[in-house]
């Protein structure tokens, strides 16, 4: 079984052509500007949409725990209560409670990916394993990714790279094309804000890289965090030895679309307030990406 916390069909973001994005719950890392604050915790979760609630009290007479509590600022969820059971959200008819999180059978799976198959065909596309940090399932992925190719389907892992290498040996055999994000090079930056020391995320891009599998690298662009000229040079210099298996470097600039999320699920957003980063700018990083030598290319 697998513990997923989204499917998205028709996707044109995670790969060549329309694609099916599974996304896998549970993540290493503890990037600050996440726009899936739901992956991280490998455990379901209770999700509030107080724009949803219809006030039907449903959910205060169901809590076995008294989680949901009416205070003088409106409905409150004590999380500290709360045991994650979901009958809330059971009884929840407006949806205004979700459970975030789901376990799949590899036959769910499959079926899931074969629907779209005449798109795939159609476009080009296929299955993406996303996260979350996928890997952090590898076998789950690994046996999901086989059963694709003996289905003739493209494959798409997209991983953040922070996970021992054996998980990628696992998987590597099933997969086209990898997706492997790069947050920053700059130690004390990565460690600040996205939690861990970069270097095992390096290593195994290297042995990736060497291996001649594809890949796309990917960089979330946020402002004050990576988008100097000295780190364009530095993700310039991983990147350039590669060059026979890295075949872009796609800059994904930082945008606010999930701080909601943060609010739903009771947690704060660290980097509120932050604004995206201009086109103009953007555009300025991808110049000093292709002027030393690399790939480069914004969504
Ligand atoms: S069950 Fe849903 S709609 Fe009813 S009060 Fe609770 S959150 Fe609101
Ligand atoms: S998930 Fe269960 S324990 Fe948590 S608030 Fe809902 S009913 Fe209560």
């Amino acid at each position: 079984m697998a513990t997923l916390f989204n499917i998205q069909h028709f996707s044109i973001h995670d790969g060549p052509g329309i694609r099916t994005t599974f996304f896998f719950k549970s993540c290493s890392l503890h990037c600050q500007w996440c726009h899936n604050p739901e992956s991280i915790s490998p455990q379901r979760q209770l999700e509030f949409f107080p724009v949803k609630c219809i006030g039907c009290g449903a959910c205060f007479s169901v809590c076995p725990t008294g989680a949901h509590q009416a205070r003088p600022d409106g409905h409150f969820i004590d999380r500290a209560l709360c045991q994650r059971c979901g009958i809330c959200a059971e009884n929840c008819y407006s949806e205004a409670l979700v459970m975030v999180g789901k376990e799949y059978t590899l036959e769910e799976l499959r079926e899931e990916a074969l629907k779209d198959r005449p798109f795939y065909e159609a476009s080009g596309g296929g299955v993406t394993l996303s996260g979350g940090e996928v890997l952090l399932q590898s076998q789950e992925a690994a046996a999901f990714l086989r059963l694709c190719k003996e289905e003739g389907l493209h494959t798409v892992v997209d991983t953040a790279g922070f996970v021992p290498w054996e998980a990628f040996q696992e998987v590597l055999p099933y997969t086209d094309l990898f997706l492997y994000d790069i947050k920053s090079l700059d130690r004390d930056r990565h460690t600040r804000y996205v939690g861990a020391d970069p270097a095992r995320i390096v290593e195994n891009f290297q042995r990736l890289a060497q291996s001649q599998a594809h890949i796309w690298v990917r960089v979330p662009l946020i402002p004050d965090v990576n988008d100097r000229p000295e780190d364009m040079q530095a993700l310039a210099g991983l990147v350039r030895p590669y060059l026979s298996s890295v075949e872009r470097v796609e800059l994904l600039p930082y945008h606010r679309l999930g701080e909601n999320k943060y609010i739903s699920l009771g947690q704060d957003y660290a980097l509120a307030g932050i604004e995206p980063p201009s086109g103009e700018h953007v555009q300025d990083c991808v110049a000093q990406l292709k002027a030393a030598g690399v790939p480069a290319m914004t969504e």
